[in-house]
């Protein structure tokens, strides 16, 4: 079985600096985020189960699903969230599973925002955490997408905190400085995974 590294980080603890430089050392990165939006994509199960089960409304005109309605109607009604998440959480899983196992690597990467708090780490040999203090995390996320602090702020306490994650990490890398500081940390780390890819 391939040797599956899952990646994880708070918002703007640069999570997506740190996957990119290991797609220059030929590593395959599988992303959560973007198998979340495949899975809810125009026609696909999840969507269709969406559907039949929240109504018409949460479908726009060309067939695609209406985000903003969705976001809105679970912030208002309490058990929707855990409804949606019945739906899709599984899909995710599945297809994560697929691309994990599609991937020709070395080794591959799961980079999750929400690794721990979904279980998903479950589905990986070992985990790393890319940490950063709170204080940065904001700046960089307000200045990758113009979100203002408040935002930013709401999206940090729906994620685990910081501490715990560094609890359950195996390695930890934390990205304070320059970008050439976080590639030369994650370098022995690779060389490692490279070693622990071939014993498996
Ligand atoms: P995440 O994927 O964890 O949300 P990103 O990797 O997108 O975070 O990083 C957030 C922003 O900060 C991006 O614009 C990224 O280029 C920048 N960034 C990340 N690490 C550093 C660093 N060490 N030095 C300078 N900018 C960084």
């Amino acid at each position: 079985m391939t040797f599956i590294l899952g990646l994880t980080g708070g918002i703007g603890s640069g999570k997506s600096a740190a996957s990119q430089w290991f797609e220059t050392q030929g590593i395959q990165v599988i992303d959560a985020d973007i198998v979340a939006r495949e899975i809810v994509e125009k026609g696909q199960p999840a969507l269709v189960q969406i559907q039949k089960n929240f109504g018409d409304w949460v479908l726009l005109e060309n067939g695609e699903l209406n985000r903003r309605a969705l976001r809105d109607y679970i912030f208002k009604e309490a058990d929707a969230r855990q409804q949606l998440e019945q739906i899709t959480h599984p899909a995710i899983r599945t297809l994560i599973i697929q691309q994990l196992q599609a991937a020709t690597s070395p080794y591959v990467i799961l980079v999750s925002p929400l690794l721990f708090e979904t279980n998903q780490h479950q589905l990986t040999q070992r985990t790393l955490l890319i940490d950063a203090t709170e204080d940065v995390q904001i700046q960089r996320a307000s200045a990758r997408d113009g979100q203002n602090i408040e935002q930013i702020s709401k999206i940090m306490t729906a994620q685990m905190p910081r501490q715990q994650k560094k609890v359950l990490a195996d390695d930890i890398v934390l990205n304070d400085g320059h970008l050439e500081h976080l590639y030369a940390q994650l370098k022995p780390l690779h060389l490692q995974y490279l070693a622990q890819s071939e014993l498996g």
